[in-house]
């Protein structure tokens, strides 16, 4: 195949996480004759500091012109960048909310999983002496509460404050399917997760999820209620195969699930529309208090470009090469900085310390 990616590379940690993705993608396509083209765009606080805005018009089109983005992470300090001195309209996070929108990027898939030699700094282990789940959760992102109309006013004398929760059956219908369809790919169950005792919105969600799954018959589909789904996580993580559910509850569930895993510098993320294009990137951000240190962990935009291989080009066995490969690099007992155990028994553990661009050499040696 020939690909065209346009890479973002972002602030902070950014450029250094995507230039060990690019390091392995490059290892795989040799490896499978595939070819690829990447185009730099920019986009946050490089953007501002070049163009003036978070996000140029002609960025976006590079974007669209792409058959995928792969991205690294945005933003400043807010304590310390002006950046952040800015309206908000013109910060660097506003950058991505734009590019979501323009590209029509409706469902966010993230994936929490326990990479069994890293089990020891997963939060729920020592309670349970040893866990294993892989769940991926399918949050809308484009509609809900994040995006129905606001206001704030004075009535009767005192401040009241209003958000309001909208979807349609189409905006519902179009993130269930892509729930059905991942779902197809791994264990065929789906969780919908809403609160349809209390809301209308989670009414009109949990019919429709039961319309689709009529037309999915290989897929199993339950109903979980929001509350219930944040102590089930904790709980037992290993009933989940695929939880979708809305912008805001999945906003709050995604980081949830990514904090039992331990490891957020392990963690990948993608965005998708409707014709599987998607923007691909790691679950955490810019990281600007280790940035130019060459000490990140760039195994989550590794896994987030595994991820582009799987969902936007459909190339399954150069996805799982570089899972593999990653699995294998810390079976070999190499780690980043921050999946270093602490403490004086640090250093009889066996384990390697690797900078960043070491840990993408070992990975892509691997492939
Ligand atoms: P963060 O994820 O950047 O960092 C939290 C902590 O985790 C820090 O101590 C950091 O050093 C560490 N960390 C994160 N990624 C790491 C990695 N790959 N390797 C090793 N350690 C890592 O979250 P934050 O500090 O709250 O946010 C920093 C900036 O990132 C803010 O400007 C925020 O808005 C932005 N952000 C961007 C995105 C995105 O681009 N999608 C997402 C979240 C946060």
């Amino acid at each position: 195949m020939n690909l065209n990616i346009a890479v973002i590379a972002g602030d902070g940690i950014g450029p250094e996480i995507v230039r060990e993705a690019r390091k392995v993608l490059d290892r795989v396509f040799a490896r499978f004759g595939h070819t690829a083209v990447y185009t730099d765009v920019l986009m946050g606080g490089a953007s501002i500091d070049a163009c003036g805005v978070p996000l140029t018009d002609e960025a976006i089109e590079t974007c669209r012109r792409s058959d995928a983005v792969l991205m690294g992470s945005i933003g400043g300090d807010p304590r310390t960048s002006p950046w952040y001195r800015l309206d908000p309209t013109l910060r660097p996070e506003a950058g991505l909310l734009k590019i979501r929108k323009a590209l029509g990027l409706y469902a966010n898939l993230r994936p929490a999983y326990l990479f069994q030699e890293l089990a020891e700094s997963c939060p729920l282990a020592a309670r349970e002496g040893g866990r294993s789940f892989d769940l991926i959760i399918v949050r809308e992102l484009t509609g809900g509460l994040y995006f129905g109309e606001r206001w704030t006013k004075v009535i009767d004398g005192q401040r009241v404050a209003c958000d309001t929760l909208t979807y349609s059956e189409g905006e519902i219908r179009r993130v269930m399917k892509t729930a059905f369809e991942i779902a197809r790919k791994r264990q065929g169950r789906v969780c919908s997760v809403d609160k349809a005792n209390v809301l209308d919105s989670s009414r009109l969600w949990r019919a429709v999820a039961e319309e689709v799954a009529a037309g999915y018959p290989d897929v199993s589909l339950s109903h979980m209620f929001v509350d219930n789904a944040a102590m089930q996580l904790v709980l037992n993580p290993e009933q989940f195969d695929v939880v979708v559910t809305e912008n805001m509850f999945g906003d709050i569930l995604s980081d949830e699930a990514a904090e039992i895993t331990g490891s957020i510098g392990m963690l990948s993320s993608a965005s998708l529309n409707e014709t599987g294009f998607g923007l691909y990137e790691p679950a955490h951000g810019s990281a600007p208090d280790i940035a130019g240190k060459n000490v990140a962990n760039p195994i989550a935009t590794i896994l987030s470009a595994a991820m582009m291989l799987r969902y936007s080009f459909g190339l399954q066995e150069e996805a799982e090469a570089i899972e593999n490969a990653v699995r294998k690099t810390l079976s070999d007992g190499f780690r980043s900085h921050d999946l270093m155990p602490r403490g004086r028994d640090a250093d009889l553990t066996g384990l390697t310390a690797q900078s960043c661009s070491e840990m993408g050499d070992r990975v892509a040696e691997r492939i």
